[in-house]
């Protein structure tokens, strides 16, 4: 699963500088506040801080459960039948369950259902009693024993809370594509299906789903049959007989455009909601490559009869990857006018649902404990991908950020991969995602890849169509390779932490020798212990240079090589093969070196990013600013141009108004955004406004405007109300000029703001409108209840901005509304755990008392 961002109503480039306002990084080699433009904007949140603030707003309510429960019988087989009622939004359903009872002397079979209405039940076609308990329906057995099989139908029907949601047209959108689509993870099928709902039992599919004739529908497996049914419907049989967990059912029907490609012999379908046809070849052209390259890497072949990718309106995920028919957001789709805007399309998001259709479809992880084994090979295979299409370097910057992130987010630290406590994949995504993929990565570097993708391909040959823990991993590994991979196991994976290592070293010009002191720095408790990292130093000298393999294992210890001279560059770990914090003591001029001639993207973007700190040096900024310029990767440059931001003047700010003009799209974005913080300089207003008109990339021209308003130069209202008449890509600009005019709390744009927040404009606008204008004129009422009007919309990017709004304008008058709201049964359980936490929040910010135990939400855990 790739989470969702929809909760930011303003775009990415937006969003990262709300991190960047409040929040300190401590990473590798820095300290100091820092704005990014990330490939995925989660994790960006997650390293600041912020995602507990997002997590507010878009966290699941409910604690899922770390350990598998008992199983009293294996589902192995169900026969699943839906048809909508889209005007009461209700699945009608019925569903039969073939099970084997595990156990003798059982009273009851036991399926997970919530909030569904039960209309009969039958054993083996026999009618038979049964009881709706709040989150189970339970069938007694008069005799049971293990190994008795049995047929149990159930029908009935339901307006599900979550797991299944319906986006529909109304007065205000009546064009809008019909769009039914299903969530299940981590255990939300119960919403919309009676079954067995964790991931420790696997099972067989037929799915049956009757839509009206012009639907398109995509399910698990493959299409057997299209039938056509009364009342102009046609009735679609998808059928999977190969085994998943029951969170990787998947259900969409409704209006779709399709696009078709075929790889060796297996179908390949993609599907936007109808009018967005175009945009299917440019986000998903690599598909069938990935295919080839992934199937290649780990040993298997594609293990499903079918791929599809749908993308659906207001997913609540970015995407999730559904046994061989990934659901994904329409937020991923790409214009084809902006296709030049994205150097990678979004191929992280593509390769990583893919690469789960291995690891956690086909082999899948027995508890949300283990749900690294999902995650972490997902992150793998987007950074195995990245190195494949784009280059190593790309692929090194993409894990560069992530050890950043990581290391930035204290929370982590102490707390393992494999975790115990572990209660939903959000809260932990930093080390399940992040830290998870990165040690992967190593390890891979440490086996070498031959040998690690070998040790992968016997555990997915052995554990295929099965359920696997870590230990499944470490065991397949070794029985392939004979690497032991224990230690390297109980330090990264069940132990928590990374080493945060104190180095530097001295020349001893008699013995021609450096002597490398390396000090692991970390707090030795809990969890965290001392690491064994085997890695390599590298001494480069006017006579070129050398590398020499170490091993880091004591707490303080003391290296030495022979050196012809004393060193120009001497560094630890070369392309950072491992997570680490390293204080690494060097003179300024070797930094300066480093950055110049360093062989990788992360050791040079080190260096840039170390020498911000070191402000007085005329060098450093020479060296910065050729960097910005010349470094031949985008991201080195980008890290050059945050560096200079922070260390400010004249030199820096020229550096920063070439860098608009940088080739990539991604620098030259970075360089509009931080010259934001070029306050009181009266030229960058000037050249913001110019890039605004005509810089080459949308994004860049989107930067430049929240730039100009956070800068709040004289100009910037006219330039933001000449952004407003401005059409571009899905609103890029409007939107980015709405944030801005929110930024400037300037009352004359309360009408232009209101305009483009009102029901029937577009909804890629609404949202970033509603969020100014819950900015602006704090104190009116009436602003207010009109923010509280767009709660009744069924849309949830309006609903989301409205409640953030609303929050945040701190306007008491909108508790006791809220409060009326949030047990609406027209909320998801988990847009009301948001109105319960904002209802919470405002009270504490306006003083307005303790409120009622309604009001009270718990922390966010
Ligand atoms: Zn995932």
């Amino acid at each position: 699963m790739h989470a969702a961002t929809a909760a930011i109503p303003n775009s990415a480039d937006d969003a990262t500088m709300d991190c960047w306002k409040g929040s300190e990084i401590v990473g590798r080699n820095r300290s100091w506040p820092i704005p990014r433009i990330r490939r995925s904007l989660r994790r960006t949140l997650a390293a600041t801080g912020v995602l507990l603030a997002v997590l507010a707003w878009s966290g699941p309510s409910r604690a899922d459960r770390p350990f598998a429960p008992d199983r009293a019988y294996d589902l192995q087989h169900s026969t699943i039948r839906l048809s909508f009622d889209t005007n009461q939004r209700k699945v009608i359903g019925d569903v039969t369950h073939r099970v084997v009872l595990l156990r003798d002397a059982a009273t009851a079979i036991e399926f997970d259902s919530v909030g569904l209405r039960i209309d009969s039940v039958t054993v083996d076609g026999a009618a038979a009693k049964f009881e709706v308990l709040p989150e189970k329906i339970s069938i007694p057995l008069a005799a049971a024993h293990a190994g008795d099989k049995h047929n149990v139908e159930i029908r009935y029907d339901g307006s599900p809370r979550q797991g299944m949601f319906f986006i529909l047209p109304d007065k205000n959108y009546p064009n809008r594509p019909r769009q039914i689509w299903t969530q299940g993870e981590a255990e939300d099928t119960r919403f919309y299906l009676p079954t067995y709902d964790y991931p420790n039992d696997r099972l067989t599919t037929d799915t049956y789903l009757t839509v009206p004739a012009n639907w398109e529908t995509i399910s698990n497996g493959r299409l057997e049959s299209k039938t056509p049914a009364a009342d102009g419907q046609t009735v679609w049989h998808w059928v999977e007989d190969a085994p998943l967990s029951t969170y990787l059912i998947s259900v969409v029907a409704g209006e779709f455009d399709r696009t078709e490609d075929i790889w060796h012999s297996i179908p390949v379908t993609y599907y936007a909601p109808h009018g967005r046809g175009d945009r299917i070849r440019t986000t998903f052209a690599h598909t069938r490559e990935m295919l080839d390259f992934f199937s290649t890497t780990f040993g298997v072949a594609y293990p499903w009869p079918k791929y599809s990718q749908a993308t659906v309106d207001e997913f609540t995920e970015d995407g999730m990857e559904n046994t061989s028919a990934t659901t994904l957001s329409t937020r991923a789709l790409i214009p084809p006018a902006t296709l030049a805007e994205h150097p990678m399309r979004e191929d992280d998001l593509v390769s990583h649902e893919l690469t789960h259709q291995w690891f956690g479809d086909l082999v899948t992880c027995t508890d949300w404990t283990n749900i690294w084994l999902n995650e972490g090979f997902a992150t793998l295979g987007e950074y195995l991908w990245a190195e494949h299409a784009y280059g190593r370097d790309e692929a090194d910057f993409e894990r560069w950020n992530e050890a950043r992130d990581w290391l930035g987010d204290e929370r982590m630290y102490p707390i393992p991969i494999v975790y115990s406590k572990f209660t939903d994949s959000m809260e932990y995504a930093p080390n399940i995602y992040g830290k998870a993929g990165l040690v992967l990565w190593s390890l891979r570097q440490q086996m070498g890849p031959a040998a690690f993708d070998a040790g992968l391909k016997h555990y997915l040959e052995k554990y295929r169509g099965r359920n696997a823990v870590t230990a499944d991993l470490a065991n397949a590994i070794e029985e392939a390779t004979s690497h032991n991979v224990d230690q390297f196991f109980q330090q990264w994976i069940y132990g928590a932490g990374a080493p945060a290592l104190a180095i530097h070293y001295t020349y001893d010009e008699a013995a021609h020798q450096v002597r490398l002191a390396v000090k692991q720095s970390q707090k030795i408790e809990g969890a965290v212990g001392l690491f064994t990292i085997p890695t390599e130093v590298e001494l480069t000298t006017a006579a070129g240079a050398k590398r020499f393999p170490i091993v880091v294992s004591k707490a303080d210890e003391t290296f030495s090589f022979p050196a012809d001279s004393d060193p120009l560059l001497v560094l630890f770990d070369p392309g950072d093969t491992f997570l680490d914090a390293v204080q690494f003591q060097k003179p300024v001029r070797e930094w300066i070196y480093q950055l110049r001639h360093g062989g990788t993207v992360p050791d040079r973007a080190d260096a840039a990013a170390v020498l911000s700190s070191m402000t007085e040096q005329e060098a450093v900024v020479t060296a910065l600013v050729s960097a910005a310029h010349d470094d031949p990767f985008w991201g080195v440059r980008e890290q050059a141009i945050e560096s200079l931001a922070k260390l400010g003047g004249q030199r820096a700010r020229d550096a920063l108004f070439a860098a608009l003009d940088d080739p990539d799209p991604r620098t030259a974005s970075v360089a509009a955004t931080m010259l934001g913080v070029f306050q009181h300089d009266p030229q960058v207003p000037a050249r913001l406004e110019a890039a605004f008109r005509g810089a080459r990339y949308v994004r860049v021209r989107e930067s430049a405007l929240r730039s100009l308003a956070r800068l709040k130069s004289p100009n910037a209202y006219s330039v933001l109300l000449e952004a407003m008449r401005t059409d571009s890509p899905d609103d890029g600009l409007r939107s980015a000029a709405l944030s801005g005019l929110g930024e400037l709390q300037d009352a004359r744009a309360i009408p232009v703001v209101m305009d483009w927040a009102s029901p029937g404009r577009p909804l890629e606008v609404r949202p970033a409108a509603i969020h100014a204008l819950g900015m602006l004129d704090t104190r009116n009422a009436k602003t207010t209840r009109l923010l509280l009007s767009f709660m009744d919309e069924r849309i949830s990017p309006v609903r989301r901005a409205a409640l953030r709004a609303l929050e945040e304008r701190a306007d008491a008058s909108a508790i006791a509304p809220l409060e009326a709201m949030q047990n609406r049964s027209d909320l998801s359980a988990e847009f009301q755990e948001n109105v319960r936490r904002a209802v919470a929040q405002l009270r504490k910010v306006t003083g307005a008392g303790g409120g009622s135990p309604a009001g009270a939400a718990a922390p966010i855990q």
